[in-house]
């Protein structure tokens, strides 16, 4: 059985399911790793017409999802992943981060409804669980916040990337808070720029203390909020301003 189980539920599948079939994501679902399916809301709608929609009650612009053809398609979902986090996309949700990527990737299944128009009938939030959002902008419907939710989980699900040190090296995954450090491949030297010294010397110990420090740094500098937060030992306070030579 795959260690993630994703179902999304849209009104436009199409959106989601070239995403979800090309390069980590395909092949994690092609080697059974991750199981993604993405259900039509508008199998839910009754009628010849298949409504969705409809005007507000109170009036002004725009429409509002109905709820039955939503909640119907949540309990369709719910009855195939028992125990799944159910989680809708909006804007005024819980800030997506690292931390509740891992809560759902250990959780092994989820499923994600996205919103269109104005949003959704109040009444479908007693069937979801929670509401995310993926930052202070407004998308025109939840399906970007969906994949991206999808996508951050699926990557931290052992063996879906390559190698798993790489989820645990990057931004935010180590536990301890902080950016991660620049990259460099090949040429060592391009446009008169040179890949910095140490990351040619082959002594290993040097390079991670140079990792070490360019992450503090780059936290510092561009994340004083999370630098605010970390629990600096001894040995970074002394690299944060060590010199390449003092490495
Ligand atoms: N009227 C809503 C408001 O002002 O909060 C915005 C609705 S938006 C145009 C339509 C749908 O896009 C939402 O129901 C939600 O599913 C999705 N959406 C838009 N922005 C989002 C965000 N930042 N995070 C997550 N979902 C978002």
């Amino acid at each position: 059985m795959a260690k993630l189980e994703v179902e999304i539920l849209t009104l436009f599948p199409r959106m989601c399911e070239g995403y979800l079939a090309e390069s980590i994501l395909g092949k994690a679902q092609a080697s059974g790793l991750v199981a993604a399916r993405v259900t039509d809301v508008r199998d839910f709608a009754p009628g010849k017409h298949r409504v969705t929609d409809d005007a507000p009650y109170g009036g002004g612009a725009g429409m509002v999802m109905k709820p039955e053809p939503l909640v119907d398609a949540v309990e369709a979902a719910r009855a195939r992943l028992p125990g799944a986090a159910v989680v809708l996309t909006s804007p005024r949700g819980v800030r997506f981060d690292q931390a509740l990527a891992r809560r759902f990737a250990e959780q092994g299944r989820l499923i994600l409804v996205c919103g269109r128009y104005e949003g959704v009938d109040e009444r479908v939030m007693t069937a979801v669980d929670m509401e995310v959002s993926i930052g202070d902008f407004v998308l025109t419907g939840g399906e970007l916040a969906a994949l991206c939710v999808a996508d951050a989980a699926a990557r931290l699900v052992p063996g879906v990337l390559g190698n798993d040190a790489s989820a645990g090296a990057e931004s935010f995954a180590g536990g301890d808070g902080l950016l991660e450090h620049p990259h460099y491949t090949r040429p060592p030297e391009w446009r008169g720029r040179k890949v910095p010294e140490v990351l040619l010397s082959g002594d290993h110990r040097r390079i991670e203390r140079w990792r070490r420090r360019e992450s503090l740094r780059a936290t510092r500098e561009r994340r004083p909020d999370l630098y605010a937060r970390i629990a600096l030992s001894e040995e970074d306070l002394r690299l944060i301003d060590a010199g390449d030579d003092e490495l």
